[in-house]
């Protein structure tokens, strides 16, 4: 067999679902005794984990392989694995027509002519050396203004060491950032949504779940004390509907297992809230939850509803309310669409209104993708609309933190 000098970027820093792919690649080569490099000037095998979300990770994903194509040296191999392949690939096959592409990672056999199948790994660890392996250009990633946040978010957590509950909610989103402190196993692929802008279903699919037993095995193997379980879907919230079994059985035979052991929901559609309020609750009082992301999209019910999410900012909002009582622990997140299209400047003052409730927000920017539903809707919002809407976002979220701080600061002082 041979060894392989491999070098591996990702173009989406923020998808759970990307990070393990990822490193299940990075383990899989690592059983086959290759050889990770950190230069893709010396790499046989240069492997860009792509995504099409948006047209911002669309562009990551082309600038990578451009950039790659220009750097790599004669000879060596370029693969393309990750959701891009599926949503898009002739943008990769335009770029360099070479490319190899994935679409199941057992293809990688063929290639390395593995002696340890892709079939043989289950889970994957996702280890801080790991992340900045996989993550190796994150800082085109980010901008200026998520810099500030994440310097501001630090400084809070410094500051905040006389208040240990704060310091506990910035320490929770600060591991959120960076993905410390936690082992990810996913729990399925696809959903049984059929959201008017999302992509991410011509890659992942219908809903396929995973057993119960196989995800107890790959908690097994990763568990560590120190860390939360971050349990990866497309939506958890549909988990098992397929296999006649559902998130709550999950979320107990964990517990049975691990009574102690905190885990992190990522994601859970809202939709799920609005049908089963009450089990969840339930389900957020009985275990220990450290993280959901409960993703409103838009503050809008009119968006909500064109975005074809089955779900309302009130239920949403007292849901949030209900779990800051039963497990004050508990970060609640969630991913916000700048600029869909028909949503005026009333709708978006309404996406402000909600970033309240949770304890961060990550937006995007709705671009259009061809073939979805929203593609048809108009109007659009103009780019230069969108951008004056991101700087009024960014000014809402430091406001929320500031009020925050003083608020804790305060309630401190008069204890
Ligand atoms: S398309 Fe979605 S699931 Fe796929 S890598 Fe991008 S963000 Fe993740
Ligand atoms: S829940 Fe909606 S946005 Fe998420 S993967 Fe399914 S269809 Fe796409």
């Amino acid at each position: 067999m041979s060894q392989y000098k491999v070098f591996i970027d990702t173009a989406c820093v923020n998808c759970k679902a990307n990070s393990i792919l990822g490193s299940r690649v990075y383990e899989y080569l690592e059983r086959n005794d290759h050889h990770i490099e950190k230069s893709v000037k010396d790499a046989d095998v240069i492997i860009i984990n792509t995504c099409g979300f948006n047209a911002f990770h669309q562009n990551m994903s082309e600038n990578l392989i451009k950039d790659y194509c220009s750097a790599k040296k004669p000879g060596s191999k370029l693969i393309s694995i990750g959701c891009l392949n599926k949503i898009d690939q002739e943008v990769i096959t335009s770029i360099y027509p070479d490319t190899i592409l994935i679409s199941e990672l057992n293809e990688l056999d063929e290639i390395f002519a593995s002696q340890v199948p892709f079939a043989n790994l289950t889970g994957a660890a996702l280890t801080d050396e790991r992340i900045d392996q996989i993550y190796i250009s994150k800082n085109r990633y980010y901008d200026w203004t998520d810099s500030i946040c994440l310097s501001i978010g630090k400084f809070l957590y410094l500051a905040a060491h006389f208040h240990p509950g704060m310091q506990l909610k910035i320490k929770q989103v600060l591991d959120e950032a960076y993905k410390k402190n936690k082992f990810f196993v996913e729990i399925s692929q696809g959903c049984l949504s059929q959201c008017s802008y999302c992509v991410i279903k011509r890659a992942k699919g219908q809903l396929r779940s995973r057993p119960i037993d196989h995800i107890l095995q790959d908690i097994k193997r990763l568990y560590d004390p120190g860390k939360n379980l971050c349990l990866v879907a497309e939506d958890c919230g549909c988990y098992g509907l397929d296999k006649k079994t559902n998130l709550f059985t999950l979320m107990d035979r964990v517990k049975q297992i691990y009574p102690d052991l905190g885990v992190d929901l990522c994601y859970l559609n809202p939709l799920w809230v609005e049908k089963y309020f009450n089990e969840y609750i339930e389900l957020f009082k009985n275990h220990k939850i450290n993280s959901v992301n409960l993703s409103i999209q838009s503050g809008s019910d009119k968006i909500i509803q064109a975005m074809n999410r089955k779900y309302s900012v009130d239920t949403v909002r007292s849901f949030i309310d209900e779990i800051r009582t039963v497990s004050p622990q508990t970060l609640i997140w969630t991913h916000i669409i700048i600029g869909f299209p028909t949503e005026t400047f009333l709708d978006f003052l309404k996406t402000l209104n909600i970033l309240s409730a949770y304890d961060i927000s990550y937006k995007f920017y709705y671009d259009e993708k061809k073939g979805t539903p929203s593609a048809r809707l108009s109007p659009k919002v103009p780019r230069h609309i969108k951008a004056i809407w991101n700087v009024l976002y960014r000014l809402k979220e430091i406001q929320i933190y500031i009020v925050r701080f003083f608020s804790m600061l305060f309630g401190r002082v008069r204890s």
